[in-house]
């Protein structure tokens, strides 16, 4: 048998803490959520990055009849980026989506998004910050393999870290 520890630490920011750069991504990702491709799950996603020299680029879902040909926001953003700026360090990606017009909370990127953004960390030896829906901003690293880190703050007052040891 093998024992894991599992750590869970929850910290208490005020809305006001908020660095301003979050507000710019979530509407730049909501925005990009407006013009996604989702005929089929009708599921409309945005997603947009800041990159070290500043830029902030978006891109959302484009979906296909030939299922999986399509592909989800947060790739297509992240591929856009190393596409366009292949050597800007990716800081921040932010996530928004809607469905049947309505704003959708709480949203998380499958694990294939998951695992491009964990080698988008380990390209540019940047930590990957990850913001869901403006209520949500997320961390997610692995190091070496082995380690598997989570951390979560809600601008409306909190901060979640878990860590996999
Ligand atoms: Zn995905």
């Amino acid at each position: 048998m093998k024992e894991l520890k599992l750590e869970t630490r929850v910290e208490v920011y005020a809305v006001g803490e908020l660095d301003n750069i979050y507000r710019q991504l979530y509407e730049a990702a909501f925005e990009a959520s407006k013009k996604a491709y989702a005929p089929y799950s009708k599921f409309h996603v945005g997603a947009a990055v800041l990159l070290e020299n500043g830029e902030i680029l978006s891109g959302n879902n484009q979906e296909n009849a030939a299922y999986p040909s399509g592909l989800c926001a947060e790739r297509t953003t992240l591929f856009y980026a190393g596409a366009r700026y292949p050597d800007a360090a990716v800081q921040i990606l932010a996530i928004a989506a809607m469905k049947d017009g309505e704003r959708v909370d709480l949203i998380t990127p499958c694990g294939a998004c998951r695992q491009v953004m964990s080698e988008t960390e380990q390209r540019y030896n940047h930590t990957l910050q990850f913001q869901s829906d403006f209520r949500i901003i997320a961390r997610f690293f692995v190091e070496k393999r082995k380690r598997i880190s989570f951390r979560v703050r809600r601008p409306c007052c909190r901060f979640v870290s878990v860590s996999l040891i």
